[in-house]
């Protein structure tokens, strides 16, 4: 009954933090941009429509522009400068044409990329105006006009394009952002246990068992089991921080273990079980205590919790044989009998989540 009741108040929180993330995301986005995980889908329905439909559909500039081969002055588009990680989307039916880490400074006045995004959403033609003989470049999808290609690029490619920001919009996107990580530690029973469960984590890069928050320099693990040492089974994660958070492996960790059982985690008891979070930074501080007076004050536990929150000084990785432990070892008795179940708890609360 405890455990049901635990379960509902958990969730219940998570459910309330993720709503209130997504709040924040969205408060935060700046116009005229929206955000999407994945690649923006150009609207196939704007393929083939007349020059009437366009004229008013898009305002007189982007007319100008898009539909009549116009140019916007040098200096004065609203992307030249602009550094956010995302896709610059045809401002007519969002076609995503380029990636902003494809992007660079260039002293054209025009916003400029050395490569297009790949299958065909940029369409090129030879250019005979104004006495000159250039390649335009044009929304593979509604035909609008973008700029031109030249072959000075200054990066690989040796490609630039130079687009009219009238052209464009832009979508905010993490999905090609570089992997950005923190790394946190945590104790909270036998480390097989959590690094299962944490290994399955989308966004964790890696999970290492190992032992912390003792005195004992290299220890072993038979000397880790007596309780002599004074040092945790621990885990440590790296995870990526655009695609899991702090928050998230917080509750993970305190539904995969029990924070009140003062060095003991159900038959596992010493202090080398004790629930310990050992931080690596002030942010990880601030949100675990933050958490654990949120689960005190809404009584998700009937028991105080015991988890200790520690500077972390030193991670001592532990024997071979002890990582990996329950995916080399699914048939051994502990595996089926402790940890089976908490990674089918695990995976029926955060499906979602898994890799
Ligand atoms: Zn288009």
């Amino acid at each position: 009954m405890r455990t049901i009741k635990f379960l509902f108040s958990l969730i219940i929180l998570i459910t309330v933090g993720l709503s209130a993330c997504a709040q924040k995301t969205n408060s935060n986005t700046s116009t005229p941009t929206a955000f999407s995980d994945s690649m923006p889908k150009a609207d196939t329905s704007l393929a083939a429509k007349s020059s009437n439909f366009w004229r008013e559909r898009l305002t007189e500039e982007q007319y100008r522009i898009l539909r009549e081969k116009g140019t916007e002055s040098p200096f004065t588009g609203e992307w030249l400068m602009h550094k956010d990680t995302g896709y610059y989307t045809c401002v007519a039916c969002n076609n995503p044409l380029f990636r902003s880490d494809r992007k660079f400074d260039s002293d054209c006045g025009w916003p400029s990329f050395d490569e297009e995004v790949a299958g065909g959403k940029v369409k090129t033609q030879m250019d005979y105006s104004h006495g000159m003989s250039r390649l335009e470049i044009l929304c593979g999808n509604c035909g609008g006009h973008l700029g031109h290609l030249f072959d000075d690029g200054p990066t690989s490619t040796g490609k630039r394009y130079c687009v009219n920001s009238v052209s464009l919009n832009f979508v905010k996107s993490n999905a090609f952002k570089v992997a950005e990580t923190d790394t946190i530690t945590l104790g909270g029973g036998c480390f097989w246990c959590l690094e299962a469960v944490f290994e399955k984590l989308k966004g964790v890069v890696s999970v290492e068992s190992g032992y912390s928050g003792g005195l004992v320099a290299n220890p072993t693990y038979k000397e880790v089991c007596t309780g002599s040492t004074n040092h945790a089974e621990v885990i440590q994660i790296v995870y990526d921080v655009h695609q899991t958070s702090l928050d998230e492996i917080f509750k993970i960790y305190f539904t995969m273990h029990d924070p009140t059982t003062l060095n003991q985690q159900g038959a596992d008891v010493g202090t080398q079980y004790r629930s310990i979070i050992l931080y690596h930074n002030d942010k990880q501080r601030t949100e675990a205590l933050s958490l654990i007076k949120d689960l005190s004050n809404s009584r998700v536990y009937s028991d105080p919790i015991v988890t200790s929150v520690e500077a972390f000084k030193v991670f001592y990785k532990a024997e071979i044989s002890h990582q990996d432990y329950y995916e080399n070892n699914k048939n051994q008795p502990y595996c089926r009998l402790v940890i089976q179940p908490k990674m089918e708890e695990f995976e029926a609360l955060f499906k979602a989540r898994m890799k």
